[in-house]
């Protein structure tokens, strides 16, 4: 039975680490202080290190941890990250070491021009493309990029357990609320994720049927987010794409 725990870095990183009781996978490590110190006191071997993008948040602490525990890296085949040792792309599965996981790769360009997600066995590991109601940034990819990654995430089985990279989710409540004033489920949504919150607790994992209802990124063609991306726009909007980039546009200067 593999469980996941939320490690902390930075201001608002998460690094998940994956464990059985004996061998532990380290996702997106930017920093391996975290990570030594979460191995150090549940006595777990670390037998591999996952990576999404080449980000330094998420990937500054990759080769110090493979060093030290001799593990293998999995990462995008079209970054270039120090200590990553296989490339993967779209298509290709990959049994996690030591814990018997089986995941698949997507490309999912936009955030960056090489970003990966990593799926299976009901949970996707997806960095900082899609985010719990929001999603990254465009610095190295197009809106039509992102809008054709964001879909192969969409299409994941609804129960998939979504696992990114940062904790922003209720500041993107507060963006998904100005776009969708009468989305009951989103304010449903805020109310228990502000309790989590409270609690000291992670927002995350969310499931991808709670994106659905509520990320106004995976609600580019609804009838109320096409209203809204138009008013904001001051003009008509031809194409799910088009309302995408002005979220997208309005999400950074809100
Ligand atoms: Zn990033």
């Amino acid at each position: 039975m593999v469980q996941i725990h939320a490690v902390p870095a930075f201001k608002d990183n998460y690094i998940w680490v994956l464990e059985d009781g004996r061998h532990a996978v380290a996702v997106d490590p930017g920093d391996d202080a975290p990570v030594r110190e979460f191995l150090g006191r549940t006595g777990l071997t670390l037998s591999a290190v996952l990576a999404t993008h080449h980000h330094a948040d998420h990937v500054g602490g990759l080769a110090a941890l493979a060093r030290e525990w001799r593990c293998p890296t999995f990462g995008p085949a079209r970054e270039e990250i120090i200590g990553l040792d296989r490339r993967l792309g779209d298509g290709d599965r990959i049994v996690v070491p030591g814990l018997d996981l089986l995941l698949s790769v997507f490309d999912i360009p936009g955030h960056t021009a090489g970003h990966i997600a990593f799926a299976g066995e009901g949970l996707v590991f997806c960095g900082d493309t899609l985010f719990a109601c929001g999603c990254g940034r465009l610095f190295e990819g197009t809106a039509a990029q992102m809008v054709d990654s964001l879909g192969k995430l969409a299409r994941l089985p609804q129960a998939t357990r979504v696992y990114c990279g940062h904790e922003y989710t209720l500041a993107n409540i507060r963006f998904a609320e100005a776009v969708e004033p009468a989305n009951a489920r989103l304010k449903e949504r805020k109310a228990r994720e502000q309790a989590k919150r409270d609690r000291g607790e992670p927002t995350l994992p969310s499931t991808l049927a709670e994106e659905l209802a509520t990320n106004p990124f995976l609600r580019c063609t609804e009838p109320g987010v096409v209203a809204a991306a138009e008013r904001h726009a001051g003009r008509h909007l031809e194409a799910p794409v088009e309302v995408f980039a002005e979220i997208r546009a309005w999400k950074n200067s809100f």
